[in-house]
Formats: structure tokens, sequence, C-alpha cells
């Protein structure tokens, strides 16, 4: 059976009022239907470049960081793959012994390599 209702919508492309067939009509013609699949693709390569990006950095910076031999905060959380929660307490603890310079706190990448072989 066909559906006869009509639905005063705003399309969401154009912004245009038109009425249409069914609930789930976004868009008032073939033109505007047209228009927002080519923003989808675009909006979709965008973000898969973006993703891709971010995904490199990261594993440059991973590289980077585990051939340095002192490392900040941030670098030996990310090298053992834990929050700057747990890096406190291992070092609270002795696990990790810090080395401060001034008031920079750096970490010795041979204490975490120690830590790791336990
Ligand atoms: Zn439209």
């Amino acid at each position: 059976m066909k559906s006869t209702i009509e639905i005063s919508k705003q399309c969401i492309i154009c912004n245009g009022n038109f009425i249409a067939k069914t609930q789930v009509t976004k868009y008032c013609s073939n033109k505007c239907i047209k228009k927002a699949l080519s923003l989808k693709k675009k909006l979709a390569s965008i973000e898969s470049a973006q993703a891709e990006a971010y995904n490199k950095s990261a594993a440059i910076d991973m590289k980077l960081i585990s051939s340095k031999e002192f490392l900040s905060i941030k670098e030996a959380c990310l090298l053992i793959g834990v929050s700057r929660m747990s890096l406190n307490r291992y070092m609270n603890i002795g696990l990790i012994e810090p080395v401060r310079i001034g008031s920079r706190v750096i970490i010795k990448r041979e204490s975490i390599d120690n830590l790791l072989n336990m």
C-alpha cells in the first residue's frame, strides 16, 4: 500500500520548505540530495585525513621517545602506557627514580627499562 502522508519539512541543504512523502525525507530535490552526498563525502575524507595525520604523528613520537635517554613525565607515561597518576605512584614508592633539574622533573630511560625488566 502506498503511503499518502504529506509532511511539511525544511530541506537541510537549501533550507527551503517542501512537502515530504515519508518521515525520513530530508531533502527537497534531487539536486539537494546530490549536494548532501558530496558534502558527506567531503566530510568523510577530511575526517580520515585527520585520523591518518594523528596516527602518523603518534607513531613518530613513539619512535623518538623510545630513542631518548631522558624523558619528560608525559613521554614516560606514553612509553610505559600508564596514566600520569600511575607514574606518580611509581615515583612515590621508588619504582622509578625521577631526576630533578630545577623545577623540571625528568625520568631516566634506564629506570623505565629496569622497571619493565623486573
Ligand atoms: Zn533543498
